[in-house]
């Protein structure tokens, strides 16, 4: 199964994406963890994608697209979700000269949920795990369940660089639903809480992706 979701930021579209992983065994590519991992890296590429990165802007295509296609090979372009990607018109371009696609998922969620979700999100400076101060909260405040590690607020997550980087999407979120309009079994989940468990969510994703006779 090769699927693609989509969904603006703070969707919650990498926190289903690594419980599907768990359930089906499926590998989960996020284009938002192969920036963070570069910058963590250093040196030359690090500096380049941080650039774009704290602001929350798209890092440019080239580098987003090598950085893909090279764990894409990683993973002999098997089975996986891809998640964060694609942003734009020439990335879809790209995926699509390199593989083929068996679906795509698109989470709708309002603007208001988005600014909500994304101000409460916190990620632990060692491990990257990821937390929510409404939903998917830590045994203790600021503290990661996982390792004991620091939570912190990423750059992005502002809500003043929020509002800009969701009137982005939505623009580019167009372009690049009109490139897969017809060409790909589409399935569309309306998220209308800002809250809802987990499992719940990721249940409704595998029905939908069921319906269209992508878990086969
Ligand atoms: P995410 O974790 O998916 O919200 O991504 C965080 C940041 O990583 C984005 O704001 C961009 O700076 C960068 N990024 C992730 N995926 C892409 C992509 N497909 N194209 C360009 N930049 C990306």
């Amino acid at each position: 199964m090769k699927l693609v979701i989509l969904g603006p930021p703070g969707s919650g579209k990498g926190t289903y994406s690594s419980e599907i992983e768990s359930r089906l065994d499926i590998e989960h590519i996020s284009t938002g963890d192969l920036c963070r991992e570069a910058i963590e890296e250093g040196g030359e590429m690090s500096e380049k994608i941080k650039k774009y990165y704290e602001k929350g802007k798209l890092v440019p295509d080239k580098f987003i697209n090598q950085m893909l296609k090279e764990e894409l090979k990683e993973i002999d372009m098997d089975d996986f979700i891809l998640d964060g990607y694609p942003r734009t018109v020439e990335q879809a371009k790209f995926l699509d000269g390199i593989i083929d696609l068996d679906g795509i998922i698109r989470l709708d969620v309002s603007d208001s949920i988005i600014i909500e979700r994304l101000s409460a999100r916190r990620i632990c400076k060692d491990c990257g795990e990821v937390y929510n101060k409404l939903f998917l909260k830590p045994g203790e405040e600021g503290i990661c369940d996982e390792c004991g590690g620091e939570l912190y607020q990423r750059e992005d997550d502002r809500p003043e660089v929020v509002k800009d980087r969701l009137e982005k999407y939505k623009k580019r979120s167009k372009q690049v639903l009109d490139f897969y309009r017809d060409k790909i079994p589409f399935e569309v989940l309306k998220v209308e809480e800002t809250s809802l468990p987990i499992d719940e969510m990721v249940d409704k994703i595998l029905e939908k992706a069921e319906r269209k006779n992508l878990l086969s």
